[in-house]
């Protein structure tokens, strides 16, 4: 088989990508070894994260240091074997997250957080997913009046981005949120995101799109890429398929395939949660809630309500670990009626993260033909129609959204 662009990887990037490439009149095959959406893009939470302009950094505060260094915490946790192991990258990604490296990075994510919202409206339209989309924000619920007055603080600070918020005292947002308990002293209703009852679904019905439009999607392994007479090539269960472009879309796994093609780029992960609830008693969320003290976020999802927890850095490999979900689900029950669990399992995702809070998106130096497009950690359901686009634009010459640079492989090297 034979077409112009082979995307590896069907999660919300690489679906994106080559909803975007299709759309530029390229011919695309999308490939991957499980449905798509059902890796990272299936059990995240759903925030289409419009107000996330600051990126997440690591914490500078030495009494945020030493509370971390204890391991005690709820919204990250470490396994002692893996963190020797990262040190470097956990280094620089220190580094990069002082207040001029912020800045910087900041300044770098900007382009493509203004757009998240607009991309994905236009896909859900296309796609006609909108009923699994609210436009509702979400909110940041405080359990103290000093983390709420603080938080107060640092969203006024970002006024210069021109966010939309509401700031609720206990009343208004026990009437926005009637079965919260009295635990929680406030809120932060930001109101520019969108959220997603369910991501996986949402990025197997834009992959629905693409094939609707011509699109085809296969099955293969991407691990099985090479070179041949200056085309790339992958096997596939209907045969191999060739083509003179590849992009790398697959997200934690993406090191599987630069890093032998002689690429060093710093891809780690920070692992995540999820497990779905019932409401106690009937008890109904009606928006994304996020506790941003406990690391947790709250979600009314199709399948219950979602829990997911904040970052553990532990070996891609490594059996699931239920502290954290623990933790985390021990301060949810003190706010909200949480009634039984939903699911025999946890489940786990890694997010793929560069320690410099930016993805990889663009043409590999030393390859003609191949382009990369991951690394959007904590924000790649937010950011995968707006890199999809930027992606397609530069492989296909035209005029770019946005200036790619900050974006570049080359940054690393
Ligand atoms: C707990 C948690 C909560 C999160 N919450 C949010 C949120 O609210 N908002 C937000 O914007 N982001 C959130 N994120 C981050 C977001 O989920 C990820 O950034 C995003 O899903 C990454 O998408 P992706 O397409 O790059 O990777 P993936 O979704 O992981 O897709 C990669 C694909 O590659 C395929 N693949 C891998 N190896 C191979 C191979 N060898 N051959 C063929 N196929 C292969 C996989 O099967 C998979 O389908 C969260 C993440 C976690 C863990």
């Amino acid at each position: 088989m034979h077409c112009q662009t082979i995307v590896l990887g069907a999660g919300i990037v690489g679906v994106s990508t080559a909803l975007h490439l299709q759309a530029r009149g390229r011919k695309v095959i999308l490939i991957d070894r499980d449905e798509p959406g059902s890796g990272t893009s299936h059990g995240n939470a759903g925030l289409i994260e419009r107000s996330s302009v600051i990126p997440y950094a690591f914490p500078r505060e030495l009494s945020s240091l030493l509370r971390y260094g204890l391991n005690r915490q709820s919204d990250v946790r470490y396994s002692l074997t893996h963190v020797p192991k990262i040190a470097p990258w956990l280094f620089k990604y220190w580094q990069n997250s002082s207040a001029a490296g912020l800045k910087v990075a900041t300044h770098a994510m900007l382009p493509l957080v203004q757009r998240c919202v607009e991309e994905h409206d236009a896909l859900i339209d296309a796609a006609g997913l909108g009923e699994l989309v609210k436009a509702n924000g979400w909110i940041e619920v405080f359990r103290n009046d000093a983390a709420f007055s603080k938080a107060k603080a640092d969203a006024h600070a970002l006024a210069p981005y021109g966010l939309s918020y509401e700031v609720l005292d206990r009343q208004q947002l026990h009437q926005r949120e009637t079965d919260l308990s009295d635990n929680v002293v406030g809120g932060i209703h930001w109101l520019d995101p969108k959220t997603v009852t369910n991501p996986g679904g949402l990025t197997r019905g834009y992959a629905a799109l693409f094939v609707k439009r011509g699109g085809q999607f296969i099955h293969g392994d991407a691990r099985t890429l090479r070179q041949i007479a200056g085309e790339w090539q992958v096997d596939s269960r209907q045969g191999p398929i060739t083509a003179a472009e590849v992009v790398i879309a697959l997200g934690p796994q993406s090191a599987d395939l630069f890093k032998p093609l002689g690429y060093r780029i710093p891809l780690e992960i920070k692992r995540g949660y999820h497990m779905h609830y019932q409401g106690r008693d009937g008890a109904e969320l009606k928006h994304s809630i996020c506790d941003g003290q406990g690391g947790y976020v709250l979600a009314p999802m199709a399948q219950g309500i979602r829990l997911t927890t904040g970052i553990e850095f532990a070996a891609s490999g490594d059996a699931a670990n239920e502290i954290q979900l623990k933790r985390c689900e021990v301060l949810a029950r003190r706010i909200f009626p949480l009634g039984q669990r939903l699911d025999a399992q946890p489940w786990l995702g890694r997010r793929p993260c560069l320690p410099d809070m930016r993805p990889v998106i663009g043409p590999a130096a030393r390859h003609k033909g191949l382009w990369f497009n991951f690394g959007h950690a904590h924000h790649g359901l937010t950011l995968g129609p707006v890199s999809g686009r930027l992606l397609a634009e530069m492989l296909t010459g035209e005029a770019t959204f946005t200036d790619p640079a900050p974006y570049s492989a080359a940054r690393f090297n």
